[in-house]
């Protein structure tokens, strides 16, 4: 029997030494992927434009990058350097940053039902470039319940004011069913350029940077039903 458990503890020891050996030392946590004061100021428009677009390509073809949220919020606690500024429809499936797929301290995100520019959203842009960020985005959706709701003429409580916004793109839109989405969809787009339009007029600081380059403005419109974002040329 005492042969047995020595055999039996000479066997162990074999088992577990190997093991133990395997055992690699506690790696070094990779460095987290946070925008900082150097890569914002590195940035150009058009680098912003492309870093969004292969983003939303990674979005649509289920390959996004890892994220170790935990440490990006500890590298960005101490301050946030967007490269980005997307003005979005407040819409539950048009998550900026999951469908551009960036992470914490990457984009500004200014979210209102259909996407709408007053004051409020110019001062948050205003902001946004202010402290360096290079690219503004208008990303307005397909199948968009403000654009229905203006379609449609809907009154009610302070979203007539806001639909009220959107009424001029419905009305060079020359279509006039929120069931039509083909018409939705041309609503969706004319509103977005009409966003981008009032954020060039509206805003003499926000016109200034953009006339010297130095920031970007785009719209683009998000497809509920594939996850892509098609930008809009000029
Ligand atoms: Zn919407």
């Amino acid at each position: 029997m005492k042969r047995f458990l020595v055999a039996v503890g000479l066997c162990l020891t074999v088992l577990t030494k190997p093991l133990a050996a395997q055992q690699a030392p506690a790696a070094t946590p990779a460095k987290p992927e946070v925008q900082t004061q150097g890569s914002q100021t590195a940035m150009t428009p058009a680098a912003a434009l492309e870093r969004l677009k292969e983003g939303n390509l990674r979005f649509v073809s289920n390959t996004p990058k890892q994220h170790d949220w935990r440490a990006q919020v500890s590298a960005t606690a101490a301050g946030q350097f967007p490269f980005a500024a997307i003005l979005g429809c407040m819409d539950s499936r048009v998550p900026i940053e999951i469908v551009f797929d960036q992470g914490i301290g990457d984009v500004f995100g200014v979210r209102v039902a259909g996407n709408v520019v007053n004051d409020d959203e110019l001062g948050s842009l205003e902001y946004a470039v202010k402290v360096g960020t290079k690219l503004i985005v208008v990303l307005g959706h397909t199948s968009c319940g403000a654009v229905k709701g203006a379609i449609d003429d809907v009154k009610m409580g302070h979203l007539t004011g806001l639909l009220a916004k959107i009424h001029p793109a419905v009305a060079a839109a020359s279509c006039g069913s929120s069931k039509d989405e083909a018409c939705v969809t041309t609503v969706a787009e004319l509103n977005v350029r009409q966003a981008v339009k009032e954020i060039r007029e509206k805003s003499p600081y926000l016109r200034k940077y953009l006339d010297e380059g130095k920031v970007g403005l785009v719209g683009g419109v998000y497809d509920v039903a594939t996850g892509k974002v098609t930008f809009l040329g000029n």
